[in-house]
């Protein structure tokens, strides 16, 4: 089943316990990928796997919290002890917390801040050394349109994180592409998710709520990565922009 340019490549995916990384797992190994999941909640993640396996589909998954390095290096070498290599890392995993600035929600911003760039960062730091080894690979990085357009007041530590993210993945690009490993940045507007749910400022969460009613399903975005793996290698995707046909920003 699937395509061939999809059919057994090993793709390594955080936060893939719920959302846009669930959802591109399935889609992926539909397709005849080899998936390795990822996240805090291993519950979920366990569920994910037996879903993708029962349907006929190879997964396997671990618990990793991407704000720690180490576990991330374990989420590379499990999926190089059971697949012998790693064809595409997603790094996927963020959290949003949407709140004006002058609440000085200190400890949001910096949750943010670590899980959403130096998570990214970490899993780019596990999965290089095996990609230089193979001389290939490719990186996905879920940015987002609020790292294009700045929201405020409400979205402005979110927003920089995924400016980072834009940055990050363009750097990635002109410092990888010579060593035959792609990267693409995908930059999705509102996606029904958990991910509204991490707001803890009321007058935001509404505004949340309010913008997520026109919000487009995850599987919008897994064929936006799906479409990304799916190029011959000397195609190299470097930005899908996605947005629901009824936003307006
Ligand atoms: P979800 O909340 O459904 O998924 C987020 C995933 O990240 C979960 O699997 C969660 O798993 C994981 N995660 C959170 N913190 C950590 C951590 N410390 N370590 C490991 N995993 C973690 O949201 P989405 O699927 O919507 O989000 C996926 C990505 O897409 C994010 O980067 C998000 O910023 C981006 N995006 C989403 C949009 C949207 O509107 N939904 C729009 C644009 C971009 P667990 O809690 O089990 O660890």
């Amino acid at each position: 089943m699937g395509t061939s340019n999809i059919a057994d490549k090993v793709v390594v995916i955080t936060g893939a316990s719920s959302g846009i990384g669930e959802s591109t797992a399935k889609l992926l190994a539909r397709h005849g990928a080899k998936v390795v999941v990822g996240a805090r909640r291993k519950d979920r993640i366990d569920a994910v796997v037996k879903e993708i396996s029962g349907a006929g589909g190879k997964a396997i998954g671990f618990a990793v919290d991407v704000t720690k390095r180490a576990e991330l290096e374990a989420l590379i070498k499990g999926a190089v002890d059971s697949f012998g290599r790693v064809d595409v890392m997603v790094n996927n995993a963020g959290i949003m917390s949407i709140a004006p600035i002058k609440l000085l929600k200190v400890e949001e911003w910096d949750r943010q801040i670590d899980v959403n760039i130096k998570g990214v960062l970490y899993g780019v730091a596990a999965v290089l050394p095996q990609m230089r080894k193979q001389k290939s690979g490719h990186i996905i990085n879920l940015a987002s349109v609020f790292g294009i357009k700045v929201f405020a007041p409400g979205g402005t530590v979110y927003c920089a994180t995924k400016s980072a993210v834009r940055a990050l993945t363009e750097g990635l690009r002109v410092e990888l592409h010579a060593e035959n490993i792609r990267c693409t940045m995908i930059s999705p507007g509102a996606v029904a998710s958990e991910l509204q749910d991490g707001t803890s400022d009321q007058a935001s969460a509404t505004f949340v709520k309010e913008l997520y009613t026109i919000a487009m399903p995850t599987d919008s975005v897994a064929r936006a990565v799906l479409y990304a793996i799916e190029q011959p290698v000397d195609v190299e995707i470097d930005e899908v922009v996605l947005r629901p046909t009824l936003q307006d920003f």
